[in-house]
């Protein structure tokens, strides 16, 4: 059974989410605060958190932030009623898996949530050989369990999204990857179509890899370059 953590202050949100929630088979708890959030998740292991950003004590992207830092791996969905393109990249940057604004139907909630544990317990029960822990085209090499990147000898910092974007180039390699997807792999949700951010990304990533790592096929997307 699934353990979900619900961090959010307004009580009928909290009593919208637990019912809807363990209808559907998942074992809920509370944190009204961030104080008490940090005690829960620190001491008891939970498949997933749902995080409010607006928190009485103490804004939920610090929250997140402390979260990650102290080393949670466990899927995060920020759902707030925050809807601005700056806060879902903060919340995304920073470690969250998903982003949803309120008001929200519990349906396409859940139906994040589901995807969200399926990815997350895919990802963990992935065969440890030491193929299944780097992937590596041309000079690129990229080491999923400490998340660092290599180009030839030279160490590069990547963060989290670009890390991510990187990878899904690796495991796709020759493909011709459309915005779409890239989206999609990326950051999981429907961004605006119109968004430029994949290009932005492609971008950054070719500062840190290597400007003819990724070609740009007119009309179509982008490709990795084996
Ligand atoms: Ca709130």
């Amino acid at each position: 059974m699934n353990r979900i953590l619900i961090i959010e202050d307004e009580p009928r949100i909290v009593s919208f989410l637990e019912k809807g929630l363990q209808a559907n088979g998942f074992t809920t708890a509370v944190a009204v605060n961030a104080a008490d959030a940090i005690s829960m998740a620190l001491n008891h292991e939970f498949d997933l958190l749902i995080l409010d950003l607006g928190l009485p004590d103490q804004d939920g992207l610090s929250l997140l932030e402390q979260l990650r830092g102290q080393g949670k791996t466990s899927p995060i969905i920020i759902l707030t009623a925050r809807d601005g393109i700056g806060d879902k990249v903060a919340g995304l940057e920073g470690g969250a898996d998903d982003y949803m604004t309120k008001p929200f139907r519990f349906e396409e909630l859940l139906a994040r949530v589901r995807v969200r544990l399926r990815n997350h317990q895919a990802a963990d029960s992935q065969p440890s050989g030491k193929n299944e822990q780097v992937l590596q085209a041309g000079d690129v090499l990229l080491d999923l369990r400490t998340r660092q990147a290599q180009v030839g000898d030279r160490q590069v910092d990547l963060s989290a999204r670009e890390f991510i974007m990187a990878e899904t180039f690796l495991r796709h390699p020759k493909q011709v990857m459309s915005r779409e997807q890239l989206l999609n792999h990326v950051w999981g949700y429907d961004y605006d179509p119109g968004s430029n951010i994949v290009d932005v990304y492609v971008g950054y990533l070719r500062k840190k890899l290597g400007s003819d790592v990724i070609e740009t096929i007119r009309g179509m997307g982008y490709r990795l370059r084996a």
